[in-house]
């Protein structure tokens, strides 16, 4: 086989190699918590912290109401009880009795809306429960295949890199030496394939002479535009 021939051969194997690279770095970018996650964890963070909020509005409400009715009761029971009298007294301690019973209905009403608030915000608690195991089980799912992904492309890529010794080896060491030095250059591309006179990265016609010399493998001859080692098929 012509040196270029191997080494177009080693250039193959050297791009499958950084495509597969790539690939592995892609999935292991991919391994561990997800934004889908992140954000069902802050979803339902955030609907507990607003049903914390609403329960514990509606518990001071019961307090107060309470609190209300203790003070409320012997109030009544002083106004119907027949012990007061003097008619201002009387008057005075029905205006306390109304003004406290109309409080009462005032935060009865506001216990009811608080109360429903806290069940809407309840609802939406469960919603995010369930949405954030939904995104787990995905999670869970597509690291599995993630980490199937990673073991069989990094078993893959072992094989290829002993693959690329064997086939480095066998080269003669100045071509080798050309091939790694325009590699790191060229893109990871380092030879040029010639077709009808043609390179066939540049797209650059080629004298007869120098393809004559591509061809003859004897030699390793580079295109006068792009640099690259040529290799007539
Ligand atoms: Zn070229």
């Amino acid at each position: 086989m012509a040196s270029t021939a191997r080494l177009y051969d080693l250039q193959a194997l050297d791009l499958e190699i950084a495509a597969k690279s790539q690939t592995l770095q892609d999935v292991e970018g991919r391994l561990g918590e997800s934004a889908a996650l992140r954000e069902a964890r802050e979803a339902l963070a955030a609907a507990q912290g607003v049903l914390k909020e609403a329960e514990s509005h509606r518990r001071d409400l019961e307090m107060e109401l309470e609190d209300m009715s203790a003070r409320l009761a012997p109030l009544e029971k002083k106004l119907y009880g027949g012990s007061v009298r003097i008619p201002k007294e009387l008057v005075d301690l029905q205006s306390e009795v109304s003004h406290l019973k109309s409080l009462t209905g005032q935060r009865e009403d506001t216990l009811l809306e608080s109360m429903e608030a806290a069940d809407a915000a309840r609802q939406r608690v469960k919603a995010a429960e369930a949405a954030l195991a939904e995104a787990e089980a995905a999670w869970r799912q597509e690291q599995a295949e993630l980490q199937r992904q990673q073991r069989a492309l990094g078993a893959e890529l072992e094989a290829l890199q002993a693959q690329r010794q064997e086939r480095a080896a066998a080269l003669d060491p100045r071509s080798l030496r050309l091939y790694e030095d325009l590699r790191a250059v060229k893109q990871g591309r380092a030879v040029a394939m010639v077709a009808r006179g043609v390179c066939q990265v540049c797209r650059v016609s080629l004298s007869m002479t120098e393809v004559q010399r591509a061809r003859s493998g004897t030699e390793t001859v580079t295109c006068s535009s792009c640099g690259r080692i040529l290799h007539v098929a």
